[in-house]
Formats: C-alpha cells, structure tokens, sequence
C-alpha cells in the first residue's frame, strides 16, 4: 500500500515572509492528515526557518538539490548533511532543472544520492525526457537510463527511502501536462524496471510521483492512474489555494 506523496518545489521563488505564510496555510489544512504525505522544498537560504514553522507537523521540509562531496572547497555548495543540520529530512535529485540548466550528468546524480541517502536524507530521484526525446521515441531509454545510473549502488532496503520523479521536461513550467495515458506508460515501465533492478516487493513500494504542471483541474486524473502515487509540483504549489485542492484530491 502506497501513501500518496505530493510535493511542492518552490524552486527560487518566494521571501522569507511570503514563504512562512505559505507554510501556515498549508499547516493548517493539512493538519495531522496521515493519509497523504506532503513535503515542500523552499530554497535552502530558507530551509531552517521553515523547518522549525513546521516542527510538530507531518509536512516534511527538503533541499532542491545538494553536493555530492560532504564538505571541503565547494563554494557556493551546500552539503546533504548541511540540509539535515538545519532540518531538512529529504532532498531532490536530479530536477531536469539541474540536469539541463546546470549540466548536471548521471554520474554527478548518482553520487548525490549516495551522499544525500549517507547524511540521512530521503531522496527523491527525478527522472524525464525531453521533447525530441520523446518524439524521436526515445522516451524509455533515457528514463531507463537515468533511473539505473541514479541508483547504481543503492540496496534494497536504502530504496525505502527513495521516490522517483517521473517529470517529463516538455511538462515542466509549460502547462503541457502528460495525459494520463502517457503517464501511465512510463510510470508501468519505471516500476517494471524497479522490479528487474530490486524485486517485485521493492518495485510495488517504491513511490513514482508525477510531475509536470500538475494543478488542481488536473489532479485527480493524473492520481487516479494505477503507477501514479503522487505529485511533484512546482508553480501550483507557491499558493494554499493552488497546493491544497492538489493534496486533497490526492489522499
Ligand atoms: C517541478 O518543478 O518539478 C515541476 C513539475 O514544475 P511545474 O509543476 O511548475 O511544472
């Protein structure tokens, strides 16, 4: 039985008081649910004080992203044990916003999980193609690829602690979301391969969200699909009244 798991990544929007204002809404609304998981992902500058606004709430708070060394001359790099020092308790990997913009390859990814799984953090893998990718039929090659590569290493039992992202790059940011259809494929495909790479057991526990301009008028469709146990949300998830009904369609 798979919690679903819907996730905000506020990416490098939002103030500090915008932002505390956001975590009180969401706190509110959300409650003591248990039905559903819900995690944010401020940006890191903010990660302590949202951290300790949530304290005592089930809404989990992680890093966007995190260095693959644990400490040393990084400039400008923030560790995974830096993240859980001011509270973080998971971390993204491998957002096509890092593998695209910032060059970030399947080997870099890969040891990101490792230090981010070693500092104590949950990961969440993301995992997607591009447009010509997708219509040179490629989809599943590349999926497959950056799925093996990121958890090249990673046991069993640390695959409890992993979610993998299926987030297609032509859905992110665009408002072209994947239909259900599309999702569905890909998402039977990566759990197949969950299954080849672990186990059947691993495969049918490990979560796969969605992400790719999930909202609200979409939800429910996208979480209705049989692999779908969640999603990763980006520009809907900067308001309450964007992220909410997001979260309630999907517990
Ligand atoms: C994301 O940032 O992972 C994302 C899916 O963004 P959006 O929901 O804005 O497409």
């Amino acid at each position: 039985m798979r919690i679903p798991f819907i996730a905000g990544n506020w990416k490098m929007n939002l103030d500090r008081r915008s932002a505390l204002e956001l975590v009180e809404g969401l706190r509110r609304r959300v409650g003591e649910r248990r039905d559903v998981e819900v995690a944010v992902f401020p940006p890191s500058v903010y990660l302590d004080e949202i951290a300790r606004a949530l304290m005592g709430s089930p809404i989990r708070v992680g890093g966007q992203n995190c260095c693959d060394e644990e400490s040393g001359a990084f400039t400008g790099e923030v560790s995974a044990t830096m993240l859980a020092d001011v509270g973080a308790e998971l971390v993204l990997v491998g957002h096509s916003e890092r593998r695209h913009l910032y060059g970030e390859g399947d080997e870099l990814i890969r040891r990101k999980v490792h230090a981010a799984l070693d500092a104590g953090l949950d990961v969440i893998l993301c995992v997607g193609e591009t447009i010509e990718e997708r219509e040179a039929g490629h989809t599943e090659q590349v999926v497959a690829r950056q799925l093996r590569a990121g958890l090249e290493g990673i046991s069993a039992p640390e695959m409890a602690r992993v979610t993998v992202a299926y987030e297609p790059v032509w859905a992110i940011g665009t408002g072209h979301t994947a239909t259900a259809a599309q999702a569905g494929e890909v998402h039977a495909y990566l759990r197949g391969l969950l299954e080849g790479l672990y186990s059947e057991p691993v495969a049918a526990a490990t979560r796969i969200q969605y992400g790719g301009s999930v909202k609200a008028d979409n939800a429910a469709e996208l979480m209705a699909v049989t692999d779908v146990d969640g999603a990763l949300v980006g520009g809907a998830s900067l308001k309450p009244e964007a992220f909410l009904p997001i979260i309630e369609f999907s517990g």
